[in-house]
């Protein structure tokens, strides 16, 4: 999903041995979540089958990846994908025990800082071989999160010149800097100036920007990443000092914020009245200009401290079960979920999911009020998932959620970031065992008659039945609805020949599944349960023995016979 929040790191190990240590190097770092080798770990948060496939999916996800064993692996893993050293997030290989760190990549994303982080909880000096975090305690290509160099291409010569023996002034302050080593002199011919002032740099000089101005916009306007660059520009302030953007909750869909805030790189917070909006460590006094109200605090601005984050609801199908048969986007949408609601059932087919995250497993049949409790728990800020099985638009949660949210006049609601999530629906699931049912024209139809008058769905099988359609029947029968399919059947029998073929998938994707396939004429709804779907072929749906003595079933693609009355 988007958003401008960093994935949190990934540890990888591949042994029970790695447990402990990696469980210190975890409680470590925020949000960080354990991935074991499935075959010899038994307690990880999750499991992985494939090393290189999961440590090449997490770099390009650009997750910050802990991976215990050795650098060999690592690298040869990611040697294809190391392409643009800007963009690759922190890498570290640990022994397998934890007795040595080492960063591998990632120096510009803060690979050093987290390195410490580690050898810290684990006992351990970690192995920096960066030469100017070596020699001073700092890596000015990228400085620590809340600044931003302001003239990056001058930095790598800034520091060598460093290196060489030059002394550093330093204009203006931030306190990491007076932590490291660096050469610091009154007199020296090299300049650090910190300032969120926009500076065009002299020959020497290296500008860091604290991330200290808060941009508060009170509504949206066409021109809007326009009108707040006027505003930074008619204060002499750079866009690369923004720390934060702030809106109220009613403006939380309009996408012109988004786009400011997007294109100045800075998380996005909500309050309920930004007019409302309290700083206490102003460094100066904001000035309001047409929507945009420009703020500068001391130091750099936590955006966490301030509102709250969009809240988003993505409503994903996992499929008809089998894990391969899951989008990897909704696999990720799971993964960095805060909460997760649904039918217990699909909620545990879903899983394993990691301490921190919250489940809130239900009835099936609570569909309504589990929606408004989804929207409710993403309207307060949180990333929240609602599971149906196979495909959320069909007959399951999408469509209720939406009917939750057209009912609402609750703007929190309506600003949260909603996603529908496809997955391969039961029909589609059960049809490719068989074969190609759904070659041709088809309709799917619930027999379920909880939600709409029975009446409805014999006509409408009548006509479906009529128009030479092959049906798909999901809901076939339960036991509070025993007689249904019975009647639904001689309503398709009076269209359809008796060795029309149909097609009996149950529990399709899931263990113990099952394929059958049966003439029409002797289907007997007692073959049938809840966990099947039922397909009905056409005219012109055709088997023929495969050659492992089952049967393929398929709708060929073209269409000459017209519609059969038998
Ligand atoms: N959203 C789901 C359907 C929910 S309705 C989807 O797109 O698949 C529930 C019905 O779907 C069940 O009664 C059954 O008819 C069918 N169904 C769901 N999962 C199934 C599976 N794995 N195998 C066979 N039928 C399944």
């Amino acid at each position: 999903m988007a958003g401008v929040s960093a994935p949190a790191p990934a540890i990888l190990i591949l042994g029970q041995g790695s447990v402990a240590a990696a469980r210190k190097a975890q409680r470590a770092l925020d949000g960080a979540v354990l991935y074991g080798l499935a075959e010899r770990v038994t307690d990880a948060d999750r499991n992985f089958e494939d090393f290189g496939g999961t440590i090449r999916r997490l770099f390009q996800e650009d997750t910050p990846i802990i991976a215990f064993c050795a650098a060999g692996i690592v690298i040869r893993a990611l040697a294809s994908h190391l392409q643009n050293k800007r963009a690759e997030p922190p890498v570290l290989a640990i022994a397998e025990d934890g007795s040595a760190v080492v960063p591998l990549l990632g120096g510009l994303r803060g690979v050093n800082a987290l390195a410490r982080r580690i050898g810290d909880a684990l006992g351990t000096t970690p192995a920096i071989t960066t030469t100017g975090e070596v020699r001073f305690g700092a890596t000015l290509e990228s400085p620590p999160s809340g600044y931003e160099i302001g003239n990056p291409g001058a930095s790598k010569r800034f520091m060598s010149d460093l290196l060489a023996g030059e002394k550093v002034k330093l204009s203006g302050d931030a306190p990491w800097l007076r932590e490291t080593r660096l050469p610091f002199d009154p007199a020296g011919n090299l300049t650090i100036t910190v300032t969120p002032q926009a500076r065009e740099a002299t020959a020497g000089e290296l500008v860091i920007h604290p991330r200290s101005i808060v941009v508060a916009v009170a509504g949206g306007a066409e021109d809007l990443s326009q009108q707040v660059s006027d505003a930074l520009a008619a204060r002499g302030l750079s866009p690369k000092a923004v720390g934060v953007v702030v809106a109220a909750d009613g403006d939380a869909a309009r996408p012109e914020i988004h786009a400011m805030a997007k294109s100045l790189g800075r998380p996005l917070r909500f309050l309920p009245d930004v007019a409302a909006l309290s700083l206490s460590n102003l460094a100066e006094a904001p000035i309001r200009t047409g929507v945009v109200t420009i703020a500068i605090v001391t130091g750099p601005v936590d955006a966490t401290t301030i509102g709250r984050a969009r809240g988003r609801l993505a409503v994903v199908g996992l499929g008809p079960g089998a894990a391969e048969w899951m989008a990897p986007e909704v696999r990720r949408a799971l993964d960095h979920a805060q909460d997760i609601l649904g039918y217990e059932t699909y909620v545990r087919m879903a899983g394993p999911f990691s301490a921190e995250q919250v489940i809130h497993a239900s009835d099936n049949r609570e569909e309504l009020d589990r929606a408004r409790h989804a929207l409710s728990l993403a309207a307060s800020g949180r990333s929240v998932v609602v599971v149906s099985s196979g495909d959320p638009g069909i007959f399951a949660m999408a469509a209720a959620v939406l009917e939750a949210l057209e009912g609402s006049e609750d703007p929190a609601w309506h600003g949260v970031e909603l996603v529908v999530m496809p997955g391969i629906s039961a029909a589609q699931g059960a049809a490719a065992r068989a074969g190609a049912p759904l070659g041709h024209d088809f309709c799917i139809l619930s027999l379920s008659d909880n939600l709409k008058p029975w009446s409805v769905i014999e006509d409408r099988l009548d006509h479906a039945a009529a128009a030479d359609l092959v049906l798909a029947f999901y809901n076939p029968i339960s036991k509070a609805r025993p007689w249904q399919l019975g009647r639904a059947l001689e309503i398709v029998r009076a269209h359809r020949k008796p060795e029309t073929p149909v097609v009996l998938g149950r529990d399709v994707g899931r263990p113990g599944e099952s394929l059958r396939v049966v003439p029409l004429g002797e289907l007997k709804p007692d073959d049938v349960d809840m966990r099947t779907v039922v397909i009905v072929g056409s005219s012109t749906t055709r088997t023929f023995a495969k050659a492992d003595g089952s049967t393929w079933v398929y709708t060929p693609r073209w269409y000459e016979a017209g519609p059969q009355d038998s």
